[in-house]
């Protein structure tokens, strides 16, 4: 596992690459991100690096992000290609393995799935994924307050509650919308029903 000189290392790099809006987004996710592993016995040094690195390509501009896809044989879909900024998650997972040398399978998923996440993702990518939707520099969005509580008591709660807003407001914008962020909430729908059930 990664040392914390490594750690350092990665913040100064990220530090470079990113606004400083979105470096302080970057912060705020990391260490939120860190006490959600607390709260469920998740390593915290991981959810720290992927909190980190969850959008180490968000500054690449969008015609560099296509090139970098289309030289690793990284797949656009219509959306994507539609919607540019929806591969910074791809390529940003792709810059953690290749030039953080990130190998952790878990920390890159949670990277790659951290904008729509997916159904029967593993606890380091719900953190990731509530961790980018909750921390303290975020402050539009509806239900924040409840959304902030439920991550700490019913993970499951709380990421169907961001997905179901995130759809809401997809919507009334009449943006596209990825199919995956509607099948990841139809999944975790689903299976608080069953877990309701039982
Ligand atoms: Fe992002
Ligand atoms: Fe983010």
């Amino acid at each position: 596992m990664m040392k914390l000189a490594d750690f350092s290392k990665i913040r100064r790099s990220v530090e470079k690459t990113l606004d400083p809006k979105r470096y302080e987004h970057t912060l705020g996710v990391t260490y939120t991100a860190a006490a959600l592993a607390m709260c469920y016995d998740v390593d915290i040094r991981k959810a720290q690096i992927a909190g980190l690195l969850h959008d180490c390509a968000k500054c690449i501009d969008h015609q560099k992000k296509i090139h970098i896809c289309e030289k690793h044989n990284i797949e656009i879909n219509d959306i994507e290609r539609q919607n540019p900024f929806l591969l910074h998650a791809k390529v940003g997972s792709y810059i953690a393995m290749h030039k953080y040398n990130i190998v952790d399978e878990d920390i890159l998923h949670a990277i790659l799935n951290h904008t729509t996440g997916r159904p029967a993702m593993s606890l380091l990518e719900k953190i990731v994924y509530i961790a980018d939707y909750i921390e303290p520099c975020r402050r539009q969005a509806p239900n924040l307050k409840l959304i902030r509580k439920e991550a700490f008591t019913d993970i499951d709660k709380a990421l169907t509650i961001i997905l179901e807003d995130i759809l809401v407001y997809l919507d009334s914008l009449n943006s596209d919308i990825d199919p995956m962020t509607r099948q990841t909430y139809e999944y975790y729908v689903n299976k608080r029903q069953g877990v309701l059930n039982e």
